[in-house]
C-alpha cells in the first residue's frame, strides 16, 4: 500500500504543475492527496479549482506555514480555516519546508493543536499525542530525481521502497507539482547552479517529474494499491 502526497508550494505549482499531475494520476484512476499552503490560492478560480479536485475524489489536506505558532504569521488555526472557508474537508497537516519549516517537537505540538485525523512530520514524535502520525514518506523528487537524475534517482528510489514495502507493508510518497513543468536542476551546494542548470534543464526537458512519475504508477499499479492519506490511516488504524 502506498500513500500519494503532494506538496504545493507556491501558484506556479497549483496552476502550472498541478493540472499534469492530475492528468497523470487520472488516467491511472488513481486519487491522492493533496496539501496546500493557504497563500497559493490568490484568485477566487484558484480556490475553486482546488474544491472541484476534492469534489472528484482527491483529498485535500493543510501544507502548515506557521510550523510554531508564532504571532508574526497567521495562526495554524487560521490556516486551517481559511481552507475550511472554501469548503474543504480538511483532515490532515503536514509541515512546509519553507518559510519557517521543520522544527522538530514545536511543530508536532503544532499540528497535534489542530485537532485533525492525522499529521506527517519526520519520524515519530517522543510524547504522547491525539492525532494519528503517518509514516514518513520518500521524496521522489527532491530525494532522488534532483540528486542521481531522472533513471538512476528512480532505480535507487524503487530499491529503498521496495525495502520498506517488505518490512512494513506500506510506504508514503512525496512529490511536489512544480516539478512537473520545471526541471529540479543539479543538485549542488551553491545555489546559482542549481538555478542555472533549472532554466537550462527545463530547456532541455531533463530531471523533471512527469515521465518519473508515469512510470512510478505504472510500475506500482500492480504490484500494490496507490491510495489518499485518509484511506491508508484508516487502514493502519484498524492493526491498533
Ligand atoms: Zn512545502
Amino acid at each position: 500500500m502506498i500513500g500519494l502526497r503532494h506538496d504545493v508550494d507556491n501558484i506556479y505549482g497549483l496552476r502550472d504543475g498541478l493540472p499534469k499531475l492530475i492528468r497523470i494520476e487520472e488516467k491511472f484512476g488513481i486519487r491522492s492527496t493533496i496539501f496546500v499552503r493557504t497563500n497559493i490560492m490568490p484568485e477566487k478560480s484558484d480556490k475553486e479549482y482546488i474544491k472541484q479536485l476534492e469534489d472528484k475524489g482527491w483529498e485535500i489536506g493543510l501544507h502548515l506555514t506557521n510550523t510554531i505558532n508564532t504571532s508574526e504569521f497567521p495562526s495554524p488555526k487560521d490556516e486551517l480555516r481559511f481552507l475550511r472557508n472554501i469548503g474543504l474537508n480538511i483532515q490532515g497537516v503536514t509541515p512546509c519546508g519553507q518559510t519557517i519549516g521543520w522544527k522538530g517537537e514545536v511543530t508536532w505540538k503544532t499540528m497535534d493543536s489542530l485537532g485533525l485525523q492525522y499529521m506527517e512530520g519526520y519520524g515519530i514524535p517522543d510524547f504522547e499525542t491525539k492525532t494519528f502520525v503517518m509514516p514518513t514518506h520518500l521524496t521522489l523528487d527532491h530525494g532522488y530525481v534532483k540528486k542521481f537524475g531522472e533513471n538512476k534517482g528512480y532505480q535507487l528510489f524503487t530499491q529503498d521502497l521496495d525495502v520498506i514495502l517488505q518490512q512494513r507493508g506500506h510506504a508514503t510518497v512525496l512529490s511536489h507539482p512544480e516539478w512537473f513543468v520545471r526541471s529540479l536542476g543539479y543538485n549542488s551546494k551553491h545555489r546559482t547552479v542549481i538555478r542555472l542548470t533549472r532554466v537550462i534543464f527545463t530547456a532541455l526537458s531533463k530531471r523533471l517529474m512527469s515521465n518519473v512519475y508515469n512510470q512510478f504508477l505504472t510500475d506500482y499499479n500492480e504490484k500494490t494499491k496507490f491510495m489518499r492519506y485518509i484511506d491508508l490511516m484508516k487502514y493502519l488504524m484498524r492493526d491498533i
